[in-house]
């Protein structure tokens, strides 16, 4: 360590002592239901893998397949000389996916919003930003040289207000919102969403990381509230429900367009290897031939929720497979966490900054693939080591 970097050092002490550090855990097996983690076979609540396609037969072969095909690397920036057929495929597979004119892959979901939303709007322009946003979203509208207001989060009269006040100062308007909330799982209202942007003349811009494969039969947001023709932007990744990796963008012919050629994340770094596109197309058709894996998720997330609420945990706002269990205290919540995984539930504690102060949480996750016998251990955990913490 150097003199120069030693503030880092006591950066980490202080963050160390507010509980807000990440002790990573390796896995040793793949991401699915029921892992092995540091030699500890655990019940896995901490995944994004919401359809259990992480680990599908058919996933991989399709990957190994393009591997054999395509090689292992795209060689180079997808501008420049990495674009490969499967990517085209894939590019037109997400606008049929999404019931859109057009669609296009990104080489993950933090780099649409990181790369996109700094190059719709300028200067005397102006974003519509709900206040519990994901940090892809908040860092894209911050590169921006639109302005950015923020509004309370899913409150359609903090919405209306804002966009009152600002419509007539500004010559452009972008409404942007997660449509599932990544830490609380509660669902934006897109349809009251839609209607006020509409009637102020402003476009909307949906992150659907968490809708896809859960919402609208698996289809996303848009389709859940039948607004595939209205949405603007509908932002995506592969990297959820779909089990693989990678970002997305659907809309009209021009966004596209105009998107890939604009936006410096697309433009200046290597496309992803070609076996995650086949892997990802092959998602896409198993989530749509599929529709009994988004019910037995569905199916999952209510026995949860309602054996948790029932227990006296609370559990936020969830509406979805996201469940917090909310706990408060940032070093409370890793405790909780840590006695979880003691007894063989590996579920996330989620703390500043990825949550704000004082509502630090235990986030589970359900998937497809827990047994119901997987979900009555986890209860019976969370029972067990609740009590005992003095939190139920
Ligand atoms: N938006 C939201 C709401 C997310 O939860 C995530 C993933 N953490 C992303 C964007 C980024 O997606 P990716 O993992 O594909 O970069």
């Amino acid at each position: 360590m150097t003199e120069k970097t030693q503030y880092l050092a006591e950066k980490v002490a202080e963050m160390e002592e507010r509980g807000e550090t990440w002790d990573l855990r390796t896995l040793q097996t793949p991401s699915k239901p029921n892992v092995k983690v540091e030699g500890k076979e655990a019940i896995l609540l901490a995944a994004n893998n919401y359809l259990d396609l992480a680990n599908d037969p058919r996933v991989k072969a399709a990957a190994q397949d393009a591997i054999d095909e395509f090689g292992m690397g795209a060689g180079s920036d997808w501008s420049i000389a990495g674009y490969m057929e499967v990517q085209e495929e894939l590019n037109q597979a997400i606008a049929d996916f999404k019931d859109t004119e057009a669609g296009v892959s990104f080489q993950t979901g933090f780099s649409v919003n990181a790369g996109v939303l700094p190059q719709l709007l300028e200067d005397g322009d102006v974003y519509l930003s709900d206040k519990l946003n994901h940090g892809s979203i908040i860092d894209g509208v911050r590169l921006s040289p639109a302005d950015v207001k923020v509004y309370d989060h899913t409150d359609m009269t903090s919405l209306e207000e804002t966009l009152e006040s600002v419509h007539e100062d500004y010559k452009r308007m972008i409404v942007v919102t997660d449509g599932v909330f990544s830490m609380d799982g509660d669902i934006a209202p897109m349809d009251e969403i839609q209607d006020l942007a509409d009637e102020y003349g402003a476009m909307t811009y949906v992150d659907d990381a968490h809708g896809e494969g859960v919402l609208g039969g698996g289809h996303g947001i848009a389709s859940e509230f039948g607004l595939e023709d209205r949405i603007d932007f509908q932002m995506g990744t592969f990297s959820k429900a779909a089990g693989g990796f990678g970002g997305m963008l659907a809309g009209d012919e021009e966004v596209i367009n105009y998107a890939y050629n604009t936006a410096r994340t697309w433009l200046l770094s290597a496309g992803y290897p070609p076996a995650i596109a086949a892997a990802n197309m092959k998602a896409l058709e198993i989530i749509e031939n599929e529709p009994d894996r988004v019910e037995k998720l569905w199916e999952n997330r209510e026995y949860f929720v309602s054996e948790m609420e029932s227990m006296g945990w609370d559990t936020g706002r969830s509406e979805t497979p996201i469940v917090p269990a909310m706990v408060g205290d940032s070093n409370k919540a890793k405790e909780l966490g840590n006695r979880l995984f003691e007894n063989g539930i590996f579920a996330l504690p989620i703390v500043f900054p990825m949550v704000p102060r004082g509502e630090a949480r235990i986030r589970n996750q359900l998937s497809a693939g827990h047994t119901e016998a997987d979900i009555d251990e986890a209860l019976r955990v969370y029972e067990e080591v609740g009590r005992d913490l003095d939190l139920i």
